[in-house]
C-alpha cells in the first residue's frame, strides 16, 4: 500500500457555525480514498479535496448493496490534543463486516494511520464547543461495472469527516421507544452483526411508523420468535434489573458496538454485576410490574448513552425510572465522555 499521496484543497470552504452543526450535514475539505483491483490488492492511497466521485451506473454497489461502513469520532482536548476513541475496534469490526459481505480485508493498522493523517490535515475542522466532535465515516463500496450477481472485483475505500454538534442540545433526554412486533431488523445467519447499508434500509419502515406514532426509535426483537431483545434503533441496549445490568448476548444478529464493549468493561471495573444473555421482552415487562426494572438505555457512538424513559409493546406501556435518567446511566455517560474528551484519566487505555 505504501505511502499516502496528498493533494491540498486549493478552495477551502468556510467552516460552519459550531452552535448549529447538527449531525452529518457538513463535510471537511479533504477525504481519503484508496482503490482495490483484483490481482493488485488495495492501492493508490491518497488524501484529496472533498468532492463528488464519478461511478459507472452499473457499479455493483447500486444494484446489490455490497457496502460496509464505520463510525467513530475525534475530539480536541483543552490542550489542543486530538483524541480518537478505540479506532482499532472500528477497523477490526470493518474487517468482520468485509468478511460477511465478501469484500477484501483491509490492513487495520495502515487504516488507523490513514485516518489519523486525514484528521490531522483537517484538524482545524474539529469543533471545540461543549459536546461537539468530528465524526469520521470510513466506508467501502463495490465499484465493478457489472450486472451479474457475484462479489465485485473492484472496490473503493473512502473516509469522509463531518463536524457534528452535541447530541443533546439541552442535556440528556430520556426517549420514548416502540417495541417493534411486526418488522425485524436481522436474523441469525443474516447480516445483523455486520455494519452494512442494507441493514439500515431494512430498518427505515419501522422507524417511520414509530415516529408517526410519537416514538423516537424502535426496540428490535429477534427475527425468529419475536421474543428476545436485540437492539434499540441503531444502538445496543442495556437494562438494570434488581441491581444487575443485562444486555443481549452477541448472537450473530446484533452489532458488536464499541460503546457496548466499553460499557461492559467499565461496569466490570466498578464491580457492578453485568450479564450478557438472552433477555425477553416479557421478562422486562414483568420486572417493571414487580418494581425491579430500574434503568434502561441505548449505547452508541452518536449519543454514547441514550436513556429509555418509556417502552410501548403492542397495547402495553411502561415508564422507566419515572421517565428520568438513572444514576448508573448518568455515571456511565460522564465517564465515557470524560475519557473521550481527555478530561478524565484514561485508565483502560482507550484513547489514541
Ligand atoms: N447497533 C447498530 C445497528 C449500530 O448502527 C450502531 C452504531 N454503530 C450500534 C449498535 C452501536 O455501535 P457503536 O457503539 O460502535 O457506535
Amino acid at each position: 500500500m505504501g505511502k499516502i499521496a496528498f493533494e491540498q484543497n486549493q478552495h477551502p470552504k468556510q467552516k460552519p457555525d459550531q452552535s448549529k452543526l447538527g449531525f452529518g450535514k457538513h463535510f471537511t475539505d479533504h477525504m481519503f480514498i484508496m482503490d482495490y483491483t483484483d490481482g493488485k490488492g488495495w492501492h493508490d492511497a491518497r488524501i484529496v479535496p472533498y468532492a463528488p466521485i464519478a461511478l459507472e451506473p452499473s457499479s455493483m454497489v447500486f444494484h446489490y448493496g455490497q457496502a460496509v461502513f464505520e463510525g467513530l469520532k475525534a475530539y480536541k482536548t483543552s490542550d489542543n490534543e486530538i483524541l480518537l476513541f478505540r479506532p482499532d475496534k472500528n477497523m477490526e469490526r470493518l474487517n468482520k463486516s468485509n468478511d460477511r459481505l465478501s469484500i477484501p480485508a483491509i490492513d487495520e493498522e495502515f487504516m488507523i494511520e490513514a485516518i489519523k493523517e486525514l484528521v490531522r490535515v483537517d484538524a482545524d475542522w474539529i469543533p471545540v464547543e461543549e459536546g461537539t466532535s468530528l465524526y469520521i465515516r470510513p466506508f467501502i463500496i463495490a465499484t465493478e461495472p457489472f450486472l451479474g450477481v457475484h462479489a465485485s472485483h473492484n472496490y473503493m475505500f473512502i473516509v469522509i469527516l463531518s463536524p457534528v454538534g452535541a447530541y443533546y442540545a439541552e442535556g440528556i433526554q430520556p426517549v420514548k421507544i416502540n417495541v417493534e412486533s411486526h418488522y425485524v431488523r436481522a436474523v441469525r445467519g443474516g447480516m445483523g452483526s455486520a455494519k452494512t447499508a442494507g441493514n439500515y434500509a431494512a430498518s427505515l419502515r419501522a422507524q417511520v411508523e414509530a415516529q408517526e406514532s410519537g416514538y423516537s426509535q424502535v426496540l428490535w426483537l429477534d427475527g425468529i420468535e419475536k421474543k428476545y431483545i436485540e437492539e434499540v434503533g441503531s444502538m445496543n441496549v442495556f437494562f438494570k434489573v434488581n441491581g444487575e445490568v443485562l444486555t443481549p448476548e452477541l448472537n450473530g444478529s446484533i452489532l458488536d458496538g464499541v460503546t457496548r464493549n466499553s460499557i461492559i468493561a467499565l461496569l466490570k471495573s466498578w464491580n457492578v454485576p453485568v450479564v450478557e444473555r438472552r433477555v425477553s421482552i416479557e421478562e422486562l415487562f414483568e420486572a417493571h410490574a414487580n418494581g425491579t426494572l430500574e434503568e434502561a438505555f441505548g449505547t452508541g457512538t452518536a449519543a454514547v448513552i441514550s436513556p429509555i424513559g418509556e417502552l410501548n409493546w403492542d397495547d402495553k406501556n411502561i415508564v422507566i425510572n419515572e421517565g428520568n435518567i438513572g444514576e448508573l446511566s448518568q455515571r456511565l455517560y460522564d465517564t465515557v465522555t470524560g475519557i473521550q474528551r481527555g478530561t478524565l484519566a484514561d485508565t483502560l487505555g482507550w484513547t489514541v
